[in-house]
């Protein structure tokens, strides 16, 4: 699907842009979050002007008053998308409008202005097209994309803002978790939680993270690498991990995952992968799953595989969780399902495949 560009941005390529060599040598293992591009789009938002002065820019420090407000009171959201090369080099977006969606929704949640989905299609495309040579290569990786408002009004008062920056960084990455590190071993907490009911967990804000972050501090020192949080009121309920969501695949060939119902936030990739399993047969259930039962169906084989998915990461197979009381082996490897459902989803990211859902997009 390719639609044009109908805002006109202002673009001020860089001056001095990094040689062709340079940047090939940084492409060839990215990472993750260090290698940038040279661009960033930014629309500055107004109370009473609205949307207005959409640049590209030479990627650069912000100038912020120290009274901004998202400094004190986290009037923040933001986004994670990509960009894809193609078999024959074009760049690719994968299903940039339930981002922009999305965004819109977690506007919504955090009393900001709202991005109108045009405007941040536009941001993403435009700079997608400047910076298309930090996409590297598929086999490395892509470039990963990050639209994020923030709350600029000089004030100190507690209100919403009357001003907002909606910027779009980009990075090259590699990778997230190393390629053949196989499943990870996660870490169930059971003690912080990442939302409640009727809180923020359904809005793609910083402050989510931040609140996420001591439990990820204590997965680390337990040998883990990610969190899986439970639900805040009886801490029985699998919810998703801090930046995923979790699936389930059991032995009558279903897949089972928990119901969006205000405190797991609306992964694009969940939503993809579930979409994906339908149309190939599978029963997908969208059901509460209490972290007991979870164990109980490891030791009994109920419970064949469990992934977590997301963006930044796509499809990463969980092969032990381990709480303070002890450890549940799901698998060493990884499972023909989940390896199935990964291949499936990048092959149409990467434009490899017939794009038979009208995900794949291109920048115009
Ligand atoms: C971004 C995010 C996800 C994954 O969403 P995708 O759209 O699949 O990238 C899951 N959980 C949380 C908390 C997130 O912030």
């Amino acid at each position: 699907m390719s639609q044009p560009i109908k805002t006109a941005f202002t673009i001020t390529p860089k001056a001095d842009r990094i040689s062709a060599a340079e940047r090939e040598e940084l492409l060839k293992a990215p990472g993750f979050g260090r290698v940038f591009s040279e661009h960033m789009a930014v629309v500055t938002y107004t109370e009473g002007k609205g949307w207005h002065t959409p640049e590209i820019l030479p990627r650069q420090p912000l100038q912020l008053d120290p009274a901004a407000s998202v400094l004190h009171y986290a009037q923040e959201i933001f986004e994670g998308m990509k960009a894809y090369r193609s078999p024959t080099g074009e760049p690719l977006l994968f299903r940039p409008d339930a981002n922009a969606r999305r965004f819109r929704r977690s506007a919504e949640r955090m009393a900001m202005a709202q991005v109108p989905e045009e405007l941040f299609l536009d941001a993403v495309k435009q700079l997608v097209k400047i910076d298309a040579d930090w996409i590297p290569a598929p086999e490395v990786g892509t470039l990963y994309i990050r639209p994020f408002m923030i709350a600029t009004e000089v004030a100190l008062g507690v209100k919403p803002s009357a001003e907002y920056k909606f910027i779009v960084i980009a990075c090259a990455a590699g990778d997230y978790f190393s390629k053949d590190a196989g499943p990870v071993t996660v870490w169930v907490e059971e003690n912080t939680v990442r939302a409640s009911r009727g809180g923020t967990g359904e809005a793609k804000c910083g402050g989510n993270y931040a609140a996420s972050l001591t439990a990820q501090q204590e997965a680390k020192e337990n040998g883990c690498h990610q969190v899986l949080f439970l639900d805040a009121s009886e801490r029985k309920w699998i919810e998703e991990m801090g930046g995923m969501n979790i699936v389930a695949a059991l032995d009558d060939g279903s897949l089972l995952t928990p119901p969006l119902k205000g405190t797991i936030l609306h992964g694009i990739t969940r939503d993809s992968l579930l979409t994906l399993a339908r149309s190939q047969g599978l029963t997908v259930r969208e059901e509460p799953y209490a972290i007991d039962q979870l164990y109980a169906d490891i030791a009994s084989g109920r419970l064949r595989e469990l992934f977590a998915c997301g963006t930044a990461a796509v499809v990463t197979p969980i092969g032990t969780l381990k709480t303070s009381k002890g450890e549940h082996v799901i698998s060493k490897e990884t499972g023909a399902v989940t390896a199935s459902l990964r291949q499936a989803l990048c092959d149409m990211q990467f434009g490899r495949t017939h794009d038979t859902q009208g995900w794949v997009h291109t920048v115009g």
